[in-house]
């Protein structure tokens, strides 16, 4: 156990929906340390109350965090220990305390991690989707048509992307990403996670479209997980859609190993050598 340091920066993640998940040593930072500077002090008092800690709260959120770092860092440069947290989560991840980092790191404030749950590499860890490589894209924009652009950007990248989503947007979300990268793309909706209704949805962008628009009402939390068409289509989705479209057409194979390859963003040549395994 290590004993806490005067003029530091913890940085504390807290729990992503299941308590249980704050870590012993999250919480007895959390009640040593003098000052905690906290997304909303409401939501983070809950926690406290829930664990007995008592350390005074002070708010730090998008609008205050440059002028809330000046004075910060002038309590820790007196000595003062002080964590920060989110409502949820690692803070700085989609969420406030970046600029308070950077400012105490510029101004040669200690600074110490103390890791815990992050919604994005949870999702990464139940999901199934292929974790060797990914990118974090963080929160698509409300508006449909920046949210296209948006999406765009990631066309041709060879890893799992991973995007934060409301429940109200997840629909329309999913129907952009199809738009983009196809219908055929292997994806996944990791729901509520560590809660009580924890789930996890995968399939072709398709299915996971047609499994939430057929729900009443999308509820909760979510991360989306998509594997872009150039990488990893699987051979079972793109040996279903040959298939399919070959005997559709009955027309020359060549013609529809383009049409395929196009569908489902894989070059021609990865398509043919598939039409000549089927063939065999
Ligand atoms: N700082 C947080 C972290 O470390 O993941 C993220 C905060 S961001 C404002 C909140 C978003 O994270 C939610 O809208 C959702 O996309 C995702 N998220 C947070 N908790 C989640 C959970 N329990 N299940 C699924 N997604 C979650």
């Amino acid at each position: 156990m290590t004993a806490t340091l005067p003029g530091t920066l913890y940085v504390v993640a807290t729990p992503i929906g299941n308590l249980e998940d704050l870590s012993p040593r999250a919480l007895r930072l959390l009640g040593e340390v003098e000052l905690v500077a906290a997304e909303d002090t409401r939501h983070t008092r809950k926690l406290f109350n829930h664990f007995g800690i008592t350390t005074r709260l002070l708010s730090l959120h998008e609008h205050n965090e440059a002028q809330r770092a000046e004075q910060l860092i002038e309590k820790l440069q007196g000595g003062m220990s002080l964590a920060l947290v989110s409502d949820a989560g690692t803070p700085c991840i989609s969420d406030p305390g970046y600029r308070l980092v950077a400012a105490c790191r510029a101004a040669g404030v200690e600074v110490a991690s103390v890791p815990g749950p992050t919604a994005f590499t949870t999702a990464l860890s139940i999901a199934g989707m292929p974790s060797d490589r990914f990118t974090f894209c963080g929160f698509l924009p409300a508006k449909k048509s920046a949210r296209l652009r948006e999406l765009e950007t990631f066309t041709g990248r060879r890893e799992t992307l991973i995007f934060y989503e409301s429940p109200h947007r997840l629909v329309a979300a999913l129907a952009d990403m199809s738009t983009v990268f196809g219908d055929a793309c292997q994806t996944a909706v990791a729901r509520e996670l560590t809660k009580l209704h924890e789930e996890v949805v995968r399939g072709t962008l398709a299915e996971v479209q047609a499994e939430f628009s057929g729900r009443d009402k999308v509820r909760g939390e979510i991360v989306i997980l998509l594997v872009p068409p150039d990488e990893a289509v699987p051979t079972e989705s793109l040996d279903t859609l040959l298939l399919k479209r070959l005997e559709e057409h009955g027309g020359p194979p060549k013609q529809v190993v383009k049409e395929v390859a196009r569908e489902l963003g894989l070059s021609g040549s990865e398509v043919y050598q598939r039409y000549l395994s089927l063939k065999k």
